[in-house]
């Protein structure tokens, strides 16, 4: 632990002469970090990035199985992006939302091939809170109606709608605004449905939301938002037919239906949207963070045939200074162009899916610690229990003890509550998903002992 000095010299140091003390004092001194208590905070020092490593300004290196914030699906510093950066920001840097653009053309076209038939235009926002913010608007100017659903075990962003939108603890205390109603999404493991089986958790979820609907009024309903696979919720996987289910309820009552993909879309499971896997599609979806892996801020909303033909003729009330800003539309040409033909997302499904699933599988079954193990591609998360029959969760602080001793053994992941999630990026090989399962065993093993 790095202690503050309280005479700190802020003056720029050139980079040679940073070091991880100098770093981390600047950060601790001036800068006011997301979701945290302010004064008690330890950050790591991160001085560069390569692929699926990052290093410290001492040459520490790490293995990123958090994808930072789960986003940097192409992996770090992809030559090819960061080139395609470059280019971009020595012949334009910047335009104003109104204009036309080659690399923002070129983006959207590239974004409508990958989405399902129907998707026929997109609107760029800076990133995940936003989009969803805009997908929201778009839904209620669609339908003439005000309320939107959204699921408890949810996180949509922070901002004003998408907080409102998000399930559980994270509604922030008096930000709570109207016209936002929570319903219980699929989770077996912790059913509130008491069923006993993913058939009955699925009938009994989707028996729910039609009684939310009807008890709401569905002509005051005008979109269901549902991230395809809540991620931050603890990647709950929901069951092939409540996805369909909740289609058809959307089609019944002439409900928009929004999927947010920020978390899981391009390429996060082994698909380039995660509803590929349900055989099913929306009517907006949401994207952002693996759209250019974050290297430059970028998200949006990919607008189907029928909403996108009501805004021919109709006003949207809406925009942004930045939507579609050259260097982000740079970096989503070349990080699209580098996932297809370096076959990431093919990658993402057959090391994930192969042998990183199967090593979390054997993981799971060795330590009792881990009352549950869920993921497809490159998105798992081990629920820690301290008592597996009851599934009592294994309090935050024993959590955070775990992720420590993972980083001193050269391991990132990303902890939420009472679970470890797995999330390296799509490029990550078959050899460093033995060395993060090796780490994985030993921690758990070590912990487990010291409970003894
Ligand atoms: N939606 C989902 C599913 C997310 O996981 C996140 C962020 O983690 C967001 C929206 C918000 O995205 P951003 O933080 O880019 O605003």
């Amino acid at each position: 632990m790095l202690v503050m000095n309280a005479n700190f010299d802020a003056s720029y140091p050139t980079s040679h002469s940073a070091d991880n003390r100098y770093v981390h004092g600047l950060d601790r001194q001036y800068v006011f970090h997301s979701w945290a208590q302010q004064g008690s905070l330890d950050p790591m020092v991160i001085a560069s990035a390569q692929g699926c490593r990052v290093w410290d300004y001492s040459g520490r290196e790490y293995l990123d199985f958090s994808s930072q914030l789960v986003n940097t699906n192409i992996g770090h510093q992809h030559p090819r992006v960061v080139n395609a950066i470059q280019a971009q920001a020595a012949s334009l840097c910047t335009i104003a939302p109104a204009h036309a653009n080659l690399a923002r053309g070129e983006a959207a076209k590239r974004i409508i091939a990958k989405a399902a038939d129907g998707f026929s235009k997109v609107f760029f926002t800076n990133a995940g809170a936003d989009a969803n913010e805009n997908a929201i608007r778009m839904a209620r100017l669609y339908t003439g109606r005000s309320k939107i659903l959204s699921a408890y075990r949810s996180y949509h962003g922070n901002t004003g709608s998408a907080i409102a939108a998000t399930g559980d603890w994270r509604r922030v205390p008096n930000e709570y605004a109207s016209g936002h109603v929570h319903f219980f999404n699929p989770y077996l493991y912790r059913s509130e449905f008491w069923a006993r089986d993913e058939k009955e958790e699925c009938e009994r979820a989707l028996t729910h939301l039609r009684r939310v609907i009807e008890c709401e009024g569905a002509n005051a309903v005008a979109a269901i938002l549902l991230e395809t696979i809540p991620g931050t919720a603890g990647v709950l996987l929901p069951p092939k037919a409540y996805l369909q289910g909740v289609r058809k309820l959307a089609d019944e009552f002439g409900i928009v239906l929004i999927l947010d993909e920020v978390m899981a879309g391009f390429g996060r499971t082994g698909r380039w949207f995660a509803f590929e896997h349900y055989d099913m599609a929306p009517d907006l979806i949401v994207f952002a963070k693996g759209v250019n892996s974050g290297y430059v801020p970028a998200g949006g909303v990919i607008i189907s045939e029928p909403i996108s033909r009501y805004f021919d003729d109709h006003f949207f009330v809406g925009g942004l200074t930045y939507s579609g800003h050259p260097l982000a539309m740079a970096a989503i040409v070349a990080t699209l162009d580098a996932m297809e033909e370096e076959g990431i997302v093919e990658n993402a499904d057959n090391v994930g899916n192969g042998p990183l699933a199967e090593g979390l599988k054997r993981l799971a079954e060795c330590h009792p610690i881990i009352g549950d193990w869920r993921g497809v591609g490159v998105f798992h998360a081990l629920e820690l229990v301290s008592d597996p029959v009851r599934k009592t969760p294994l309090p935050g602080t024993e959590v955070l003890k775990l992720k420590q001793l993972l980083m001193e053994q050269g391991l990132l992941v990303f902890t939420v509550e009472n679970r470890i999630h797995v999330v390296p990026p799509c490029i990550v090989t078959p050899e460093e998903v033995e060395e993060g399962l090796a780490i994985l065993e030993r921690v758990f093993e070590g912990y487990t002992a010291s409970l003894q």
